[in-house]
């Protein structure tokens, strides 16, 4: 099985990029995959679409359960696979996030392995993150996008962190003057792109998600 894969979004990056993902919210045991998900999972792309092919989630299950079981041999195949498959960068979860600090922490190890690697992720474990950014525990070729929807989202400064919005449209969407990654990737594993921006995809109408209860959309920077 291999660890480091691509999806149809990924694979548009101007770069050779490749995606790591576990079970989105909870895994088939019912361990919490997504700890701090909020309104998300409602609307979630993860738990619905292609994530849900049987031949997918069978594979986000395996991976999780090799990470918890065995660290030491999942970090040598991760490292081994990023070296064999030449990437250049790697978005960690396009399914799934942190669960622990000790997982966390594994991801960190990896890229301090693998300086040629650009690595991000999208998560909303922010507390953690943030806990390792103070600590100087984040290695310069690792950035985080904090994304609301979670149950963290009071820790985030939209000011200083980097961090994503999902918008109704594309038109909301650059009318709050965010950098678009509905298409690729490519803004969010930009560390000079502060505000990323997501048009909502997932398969429920928007308004039969709990996207509307996220507090604080992003003013209106155009007339
Ligand atoms: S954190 Fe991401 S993967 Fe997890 S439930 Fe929310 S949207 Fe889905």
């Amino acid at each position: 099985m291999d660890l480091l894969t691509k999806n149809s979004k990924i694979a548009k990056s101007n770069v050779r990029a490749y995606n790591f993902g576990i079970p989105a919210f909870r895994d088939e045991r019912g361990f919490a995959t997504c700890p701090f998900a909020g309104a998300c999972a409602k609307g979630c792309y993860a738990q619905a679409g292609a994530y849900k092919f049987s031949n997918v989630s069978k594979a986000f299950q395996a991976r999780l359960d090799l990470v918890r079981q065995n660290p030491q041999a999942f970090t040598l195949q991760v490292l081994s696979e990023l070296k064999r498959k030449k990437v250049e960068r790697l978005r960690v979860h396009d399914s799934g996030d942190f669960f622990n600090p000790e997982y966390l922490q594994l991801w960190l190890d990896i890229a301090h392995a693998s300086p040629t690697v650009q690595f991000y992720a999208y998560t909303k474990s922010v507390q953690w993150v943030k806990d390792a950014q103070a600590k100087g525990q984040v290695p310069t070729n690792f950035t985080f996008v904090f994304s609301y929807g979670g149950r963290q989202d009071h820790l985030i400064d939209r000011n200083r962190d980097r961090h994503s919005w999902v918008f109704s449209s594309l038109q909301a969407l650059k009318d709050a003057g965010y950098a678009d990654t509905s298409e690729t990737d490519d803004n969010a594993a930009d560390q000079n792109v502060r505000c990323i921006g997501l048009v909502y995809h997932g398969t429920k109408k928007l308004s039969n998600t709990q996207w509307q209860a996220v507090k604080g959309e992003p003013e209106r920077k155009v007339s």
